[in-house]
């Protein structure tokens, strides 16, 4: 074999290889990357192979790629509004969550200040009982050793505001309601016992016996108690009666016998007026007039004839 022998021979045999190599692709496929370089340069012929793989994809994308630019695929509409909704959801269960967490903080803070207010009234209350504890206690202890009888500005609960005008009140009573008043002081005050047993500084008193909070035989026993409050309820002249009444029952008509019956006074009018304080009521209304006040017989209340008996026949008799 001449040396174009030779020549026309490798020619051909290259011909024939790529004519092969393309034919089990079935149509000539169109696409650039699967073109067959045209250029022989020797006798040695380079195939660049550019077949596709099985799934008919091209791997220009896997390295072999010249391309400098990339736009990677789109996902459908469907996927990105369901990514934007699952996002939404997210968020929305962040939110309530953080909510959630806030609004159990705000509880938690407001029971915090609900404890300490309960416990601040607690303590406050505890403490305000313990002052009024201590207050009674020391008024009581005051009262007991203090009080001198006859010194009337000694005495548990004494005001003294009214004093002048509750002493011109007693000074003026009926002739026969001073004869109780052998040995009686005249207090403007509030009475200790009346105080602990009502609450209140009560219109009047007439304390026999000298009663403190709890016990008896105080200096101030035998007295004859107006407060403040009494006075300035414009009614000092009413009261100022009865309690004289009261003190007349103890000191006078109690030891004074009704001949008729032979009954103290005292009995017999207590049993007509239907006690100790209708008794003292109705010689109020004796001296004062039914429009005086009674609070046991009711201001307006007038005498019945055997009430009007009783007392002007006690108050001669005795
Ligand atoms: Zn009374």
């Amino acid at each position: 074999m001449n040396k174009n022998t030779a020549l026309i021979s490798a020619l051909f045999l290259a011909i024939l290889i790529v004519t092969t190599a393309c034919i089990p692709q079935g149509a000539i496929n169109s696409d650039p990357a699967v073109s067959v370089p045209q250029i022989l340069e020797t006798t040695e012929v380079v195939v660049e192979e550019a077949h596709s793989d099985h799934d008919g994809h091209d791997h220009s994308h896997e390295g072999h790629s010249h391309e400098e630019y990339v736009t990677t695929p789109e996902v459908s509409e469907e996927e990105i509004a369901a990514t934007a909704a699952a996002k939404a959801v997210e968020v929305r269960i962040a939110a309530e969550a953080k909510a959630q967490a806030e609004a159990a903080e705000e509880a938690a803070r407001i029971q915090a200040e609900q404890a300490a207010a309960e416990e601040a009234a607690r303590v406050a209350a505890e403490q305000e009982a313990q002052r009024q504890a201590e207050a009674a206690a020391a008024a009581a202890a005051a009262c007991k050793t203090d009080a001198v009888h006859g010194v009337i500005t000694s005495y548990c609960g004494y005001e003294g505001t009214y004093q002048s005008q509750v002493q011109a009140a007693a000074d003026a009573l009926p002739a026969e309601l001073k004869t109780a008043f052998v040995d009686v002081e005249i207090v403007n005050g509030c009475h200790p016992n009346a105080f602990a047993s009502m609450g209140r500084c009560v219109y009047g008193v007439w304390d026999s016996a000298g009663w403190d909070a709890d016990t008896h035989g105080n200096a101030w026993s035998r007295s004859l108690w107006v407060s403040n409050r009494g006075v300035e309820s414009g009614r000092l002249t009413d009261i100022m009666v009865h309690e004289a009444g009261h003190a007349y029952s103890f000191n006078i008509a109690r030891n004074c016998v009704n001949e008729d019956t032979d009954n103290t006074y005292r009995e017999d009018a207590r049993t007509i007026f239907g006690g100790e304080e209708p008794f003292a009521d109705g010689i109020t209304a004796y001296y004062n007039g039914a429009g005086a006040f009674q609070n046991y017989r009711g201001t307006g209340t007038a005498l019945s004839v055997a009430e009007t008996d009783i007392l002007e026949k006690m108050f001669s008799s005795c």
